[in-house]
C-alpha cells in the first residue's frame, strides 16, 4: 500500500479485510497537498479511490453511505509518535487496542516507539510487533527500532537488523541519546538507509525529580520544576552534531564517494527529527538551524499546543506529561511555529497508563496522556476554528508531512490512490469523556474538554475500520 521511497523497505502492516465498494455522495474532498478542495462524490472500490466526480451513476453492488453527506473527507492521518506498549506492557495497550484508538481518531497509520519491555532493539522483535499488526491491527502500523541497546544510551542497537526488518525510524524515545559519539555513529550508520533518527530531548540531570514546568505555577503549587534548559541544552548540542554529520557527508560526496540515496539534504529528507518540542526557545533554535539548511524536522503534540502549566493547579495526574506543559508564551510560540511550518508536524505521543500508575499523588504518577482519539478535534476546535491555524496546515501536519518525514507514500485523495482516508463532521461539537477513548487506558489530558470536529468514518486499504453514527 504505502511504500518507502528509498533504502531498505519500510514495513507497514494491518489486518486485511475484504475490500468494500462504497460511495460517499456529496462530501467535501479536502487534500491541500494535492490541491483538492471541492464538493463531489467519492467511490471506493478495489482498495483504491476509484472515482471522484459529480452526480456519479451508482454501479450495482455499491453501498451508498448517505449518512455522511456534507461531511469532509481528508487524507487519513499518520501518527509518527505512538506508544503501542507491546511487547511487555499489554496491560496498558497493545497493537489491536491502539489501532482501535487510532481509527477512532481518523488515523490510517501509526508508528510505535521502541521503549517497550523489552525494548525493540533487535530485528526479530520489530518483526514480531509488525506480525501482530498484520493479524489484528485496524490501521497500518510501523515500528521504530531503538538507537541503543536496551535504550540505555551506551551501545548501538542492531541497526542493520532493525532496518532489514523494515523499521520506520530509530529512536530511544522516553530517553535522550546522551552519548554524542553514539548519536554521531548512528547517523553515519544510517546514511543511505533513508531512516531518520527521532530524538527525545531531555537533560536528565536538569529534569531530575521535576514533575512539571519550572515557573510561576510550580513555585505556587510547591511542585518540583523542569527548566526549559533541560530541552534546549540537548537540542543545541544535537543540532551541532547534525551539522557536523551533514558537513562530513558533503565532504565525502565532494571527494567522489558514492552519494547516499536516502536521508540527508540530497534527497530533501530529514536526517534527524526532534520529538515533542515544548519551549519557545526550541522554536528559535530550530528556525535558525533550518535557515542554515540543516536536514532536520520536528513535531509538537496536541497537548503542548492547547494546554499550559496553569492547568496543573487541578493536580489532574493526566496533565503530568514529559516534556511538561509549559507557559502560555511557549504555547503561543508553538502554535505560531506550526502555522508557519517551522514545526513540521503533529505527533500525538499517545502514552497509555493504567489506573494504578496514574491515580496516585501527582508527584508519583507516571508521565503521559493518550491522544489518538482526540488529536484532530482538539486542534480543530481550539486552533482552526478561532483562526490561529489554517485547516490546510493542520491536515498537512497530520498526514502529508509525517509521511514525508518517514519516507512513506502519503495518503492522498486522488483517483487510483490507495483508499486511506477519514471522514469528519466538522460542525459537531462534543465533550471528551472516557466513553470516547477506544484504547485500553483512560488517561486523557482532555477529559471534560469541549472540542469540535468528529471523525465519523475511517477507511484503510479500502475497508471501513471505524464508523460512528452521525448526530443530527
Ligand atoms: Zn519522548
Amino acid at each position: 500500500m504505502i511504500s518507502p521511497t528509498s533504502g531498505p523497505a519500510l514495513r507497514l502492516a494491518c489486518r486485511s479485510l475484504p475490500q468494500e465498494r462504497l460511495l460517499l455522495p456529496s462530501v467535501h474532498l479536502f487534500d491541500p497537498a494535492h490541491h483538492v478542495d471541492r464538493i463531489a462524490d467519492l467511490l471506493i472500490e478495489g482498495g483504491t479511490i476509484a472515482k471522484m466526480g459529480d452526480g456519479m451513476a451508482v454501479p450495482s453492488g455499491v453501498e451508498i453511505l448517505n449518512e455522511f453527506r456534507g461531511c469532509w473527507v481528508f487524507p487519513g492521518f499518520v501518527d509518527m509518535h505512538t506508544h503501542l506498549r507491546t511487547p511487555g506492557q499489554e496491560y496498558k495497550e497493545d497493537v489491536v487496542s491502539a489501532s482501535r484508538a487510532a481509527a477512532a481518531g481518523g488515523f490510517v497509520a501509526v508508528v510505535g516507539m521502541a521503549n517497550t519491555d523489552p525494548p525493540v532493539d533487535v530485528g526479530p522483535l520489530a518483526s514480531w510487533v509488525l506480525d501482530q499488526a498484520a493479524v489484528g491491527s485496524e490501521v497500518l502500523v510501523g515500528q521504530v527500532g531503538a538507537v541503543s541497546h536496551g535504550v540505555q544510551g551506551e551501545h548501538m542497537a542492531e541497526l542493520r537488523e532493525l532496518c532489514e526488518a523494515g523499521v520506520a525510524a530509530l529512536s530511544d524515545d522516553g530517553r535522550p541519546v546522551n552519548n554524542a559519539d553514539l548519536l554521531l555513529q548512528a547517523l553515519r550508520y544510517l546514511r543511505g538507509t533513508g531512516r531518520p533518527v527521532l530524538l527525545h530531548l531531555e537533560d536528565r540531570s536538569l529534569s531530575a525529580t521535576g514533575v512539571m514546568h519550572e515557573g510561576r505555577w510550580s513555585a505556587r503549587l510547591g511542585l518540583r520544576g523542569i527548566p526549559t534548559a533541560a530541552e534546549t541544552g540537548p537540542l543545541a548540542r544535537d543540532l551541532e552534531i547534525v551539522a557536523y554529520a551533514a558537513r562530513e557527508e558533503e565532504r565525502q560526496t565532494d571527494e567522489g564517494h558514492e552519494r547516499s540515496n536516502g536521508g540527508g539534504e540530497g534527497s530533501g529528507r530529514p536526517l534527524v527529527h526532534f520529538q515533542h518540542l515544548s519551549c519557545a526557545e526550541s522554536v528559535g533554535l530550530i528556525r535558525a538551524a533550518k535557515g542554515q539548511g540543516l536536514p532536520i524536522s520536528c513535531e509538537v503534540t496536541p497537548h503542548h499546543l492547547v494546554l499550559t502549566d496553569e492547568a496543573v493547579q487541578s493536580f489532574d495526574q493526566n496533565l503530568k506529561i514529559n516534556p511538561p506543559l509549559r507557559c502560555e508564551e511557549a504555547r503561543r510560540a508553538l502554535v505560531a511555529a506550526l502555522a508557519d511550518g517551522t514545526i513540521d508536524c503533529v505527533g500525538t505521543d499517545h502514552a497509555p497508563h493504567a489506573p494504578h500508575e496514574k491515580e496516585v499523588p501527582f508527584a508519583d504518577a507516571l508521565f503521559g496522556t493518550v491522544g489518538l482519539e482526540t488529536a484532530f478535534a482538539v486542534l480543530y476546535g481550539t486552533l482552526v476554528v478561532p483562526g490561529d491555524l489554517s485547516l490546510d496546515r493542520l491536515i498537512d501536519a497530520m498526514s502529508t508531512t509525517p509521511s514525508r518525514v518517514l519516507g512513506m507514500e502519503a495518503p492522498r485523495l486522488e483517483v487510483g490512490a490507495p483508499a486511506h482516508l477519514c471522514v469528519v463532521d466538522l460542525d459537531e461539537e462534543w465533550t471528551v469523556t472516557t466513553a470516547d477513548l477506544m484504547g485500553k487506558c483512560r488517561n486523557s489530558a482532555f477529559l471534560g474538554r469541549r472540542v469540535q470536529g468528529r471523525v465519523v468514518l475511517t477507511v484503510v486499504a479500502g475497508a471501513r475500520r471505524f464508523s460512528r453514527e452521525r448526530k443530527e
